[in-house]
């Protein structure tokens, strides 16, 4: 039997009673296999004694300590017990947070023993995180579970290792045999105890190898099933003439122009259909190096038979919308129709004006859907969806409302991808008949990640900006130097430039926020009445409805507004060239990438732009080395590295709310190296045995069909789904 087909109730532990069953359940854990897998956080090896005075050569305390009292954090019902114990070494102080119960089992006077991690605190030796038992328990390596509620250590120790004495003898074998040779893993029960209870420190490595391993590689195998499928799905796909494109980019590799099928960045044509050729034409300017072989990566899949799947990425600023419009334009000259998705409306309607602007004069019918677009308009609109008088159609969510109807769906570009859910990807996707989808981002996501999230997705990455873009000096600014920035913006106003005043919050007061705490709607009137009071300024936020906002964007674009106070909504796509000056104000408070995409909305146009990261004094360490990292670097992908290492992998953007790394064990950034090995191995299997029927892979099927760690469900855009922590993968 595998592990996970192990669906008895955990009630059938020896020792799990009624009490105990109800506190598991509201842990999540209800069968035997929820409990085994139930994976410890952490382990204490009661073998080596660290002291209380020891705590900061070694990353834990492990000692025995005399409870000495009790003291209280706060009052009433939110107070917080504090626990002042002491062994031969130093004396230190337990916070409980949310576990105040502990008061009665530490009594003053009892010997514990006493596991954590400690800090020195307000003059004190300090923990939150710690595990306490009294004196005398086990010993050896103990595992150190996560808890909630009232469950607690012992008690989980103990019932692990009563289900581990039961049940291990059935579990079977999940990986070939071969790999675990090769890899030099463990077969999998002694890699389950290990696990749990290690009786070395190499052994509970060789386990915790062994789990991640597996998981990785069924991961690896559903992604590259799912690869595979996609590639046996057909389609027509879109025809044109193909006709070279006079001078699209700058010169630069003439030896490289006709490599059919890789044309290499920096060409001087490439082959494009007669629509986009009209479009680079018309352009005031010639496509980037990276725009072009974006653009040629993309007629190469769009003129192919398998539908495309393709992430764009590049920088903000890069011109990612330009080279969209130039699929959209395939699209429609090969008969369909091209939908673009903007997760504001307010970025769906610079868009749509900006195809209007560079697509209406080609002769495409345009439209531009939103919630807020009025019922007999809409009616309209949708009529001629259905009926294809309608190109394209730009817009926001609404775009895959239930009342849409498309002609003939053949391309969906999804911008700022991040911003949107693999569920509402694959309803848009679901209106067309395997329309080919490129998903743009500014959010650069490191390789490895791209590798898991994003499978068997093609990538083209637009590595240079449009040239004559002027790098965008930082500025660091302690906020009792306001004064000078200001001045120095009000410099940049005079001289006929525009600014972006960026707040965390929209009313501090409102939201309950100590009043030293600007925001944007006060500072608005700051701005307009005592710092700038010759210029205009406005205020934009996301309470301030749809239209009235857009008439703020618009005035904003033609300078009649010279100020905008905001909060983070014009993070995103906003591009007005004249503007010069960011200054974001409590800088500390926002996270790299809001602050990278807050940057990218100066420095789009030829003059020299600026950025002040204003700062409060009450800043912590992480909010220093976020502005210093922004000081230090402008290359978006390094700057996403640096959060990730800031932040962890569970908190990237557009990734938390997929919640797709509860994988178990493994963590696809800290164990990229494993990664990438379990990928190559599984797609090896998988071309040599794609049924998965050689005897030596056999096993494998077994595993998917009795006991898959993840479930596929089929059907344009859908994602994996890990039926074990039901969270969502990202495929494509
Ligand atoms: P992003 O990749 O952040 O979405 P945009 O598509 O908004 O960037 O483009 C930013 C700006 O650069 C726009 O004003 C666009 O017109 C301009 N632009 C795009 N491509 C080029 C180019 N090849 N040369 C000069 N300017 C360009
Ligand atoms: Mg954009």
């Amino acid at each position: 039997m595998f592990l996970r087909e192990l669906k008895e109730p955990a009630g059938r532990i020896r020792g799990a009673g009624a009490r105990t069953v109800e506190l598991l359940a509201k842990a999540g854990i209800h069968t035997v296999a929820d409990l085994l897998c139930h994976f410890p956080r952490d382990w204490e090896d009661r073998g080596t004694t660290v002291r209380l005075a020891q705590f900061a050569q070694y990353p834990q305390v492990n000692t025995t300590v005399t409870i000495l009292g009790h003291s209280w954090i706060g009052f009433g019902r939110t107070r917080t017990l504090k626990v002042l114990v002491e062994d031969e070494s130093a004396g230190a102080e337990l916070l409980c947070w949310n576990r105040n119960f502990l008061k009665n089992q530490l009594i003053p006077g009892r010997r514990c023993h006493l596991w954590g991690h400690f800090q020195y605190q307000y003059g004190k030796i300090q923990s939150s995180s710690f595990e306490i038992s009294p004196e005398g328990e086990e010993q050896g390596i103990l595992p150190v579970y996560p808890l909630s509620g009232e469950l607690n250590q012992t008690m989980l120790r103990r019932l692990v290792s009563r289900a581990l004495e039961s049940y291990l003898p059935l579990i079977d074998e999940e990986l070939p045999r071969e790999i675990i040779e090769k890899e030099g893993l463990l077969p999998r029960p002694p890699a389950l105890r290990g696990i749990h209870f290690p009786s070395s420190m190499a052994e509970l490595d060789r386990a915790k190898r062994t789990l991640i391993y597996g998981e990785l590689f069924y991961l690896e195998i559903m992604v590259g099933r799912r690869a595979m499928e996609r590639r046996t799905i057909r389609r027509s796909p879109v025809r044109f003439a193909a006709e070279r494109s006079p001078d699209a980019v700058p010169e630069q590799d003439p030896a490289g122009a006709t490599a059919p099928g890789n044309v290499p960045a920096g060409l001087k044509k490439i082959t494009v259909s007669p629509l986009q050729r009209r479009l680079v034409e018309r352009l005031p300017f010639k496509l980037t190096p990276g725009q072009a072989e974006a653009i040629t990566e993309i007629n190469r899949d769009m003129t192919g038979p398998i539908p495309m799947a393709r992430l764009l990425q590049g920088d903000v600023g890069s011109g990612k919308t330009l080279v969209s419009f130039l699929a959209a334009l395939a699209a429609v000259e090969g008969g369909g129709q091209a939908a673009i998705l903007a997760p504001t409306e307010l970025l769906a309607r610079q868009h749509a004006e900006n195809a209007a602007r560079l697509l209406e004069p080609l002769g495409l019918r345009l439209s531009f859907l939103t919630g807020n677009i009025k019922a007999s308009g809409r009616k309209e609109l949708l009529k001629g969806l259905a009926d294809g008088r309608i190109d394209m159609v730009l817009g926001t969510h609404a775009l895959f409302s239930d009342d849409v109807v498309y002609s003939n769906l053949r391309l969906v570009v999804v911008d700022e991808q991040h911003r949107f859910g693999v569920i509402q990807r694959s309803l848009i996707m679901a209106k067309g008949n395997h329309p080919d989808l490129l998903m743009m981002s500014a959010t650069p996501i490191p390789r490895t990640l791209a590798l898991t999230v994003f499978g068997d997705l093609d990538v083209s990455v637009i590595r240079d900006l449009p040239p004559g873009r002027k790098a965008v000096k930082t500025h660091l600014a302690r906020q009792s130097n306001e004064g000078k920035v200001y001045d120095f913006v009000r410099n940049e106003l005079d001289r006929g430039r525009q600014a972006y005043f960026v707040y965390p919050l929209i009313a501090a007061a409102e939201e309950g926020r100590a009043a030293e705490m600007k925001d944007a709607q006060t500072m608005a009137a700051r701005l307009a009445e005592e710092v700038f009071p010759q210029y205009p300024v406005a205020l934009i936020h996301s309470r301030i409805d749809e239209e009235e906002k857009q008439d703020i964007m618009e005035r904003f674009r033609r300078a009649e507004i010279r100020v905008l106070a905001a909060t983070s909504v014009v993070e995103v796509g906003v591009d007005v060239p004249n503007a010069t000056c960011m200054v974001v104000e409590h800088a500390e408070r926002f996270g790299l990438s809001a602050l990278h995409q807050l940057r990218g909305r100066v420095g789009r146009g030829s003059e020299q732009s600026y950025c002040f990261l204003v700062y409060s004094d009450d800043l912590t360490q992480d909010g220093k080395t976020r502005l210093k990292v922004m000081l230090e670097h402008t290359d978006g992908f390094v700057i996403a590295e640096e959060d990730l290492k800031l932040r962890g992998p569970g908190q990237i953007t557009g990734i938390e709310q997929s919640g797709y790394l509860s994988l178990g064990l493994a963590d696809p950034v800290r164990d990229a190296a494993e990664l990438e090995k379990t990928r190559r191995e599984a797609f090896s299997i998988l071309e040599k045995d794609p049924g998965l029927l050689f005897p030596e892979h056999l096993l494998i099927a077994e595993v998917l069909k009795k006991a898959p760690p993840f479930a596929v469900t089929y059907g344009p855009g859908n994602g994996l789904q890990n039926t074990w922590k039901n969270t969502q993968f990202q495929v494509w």
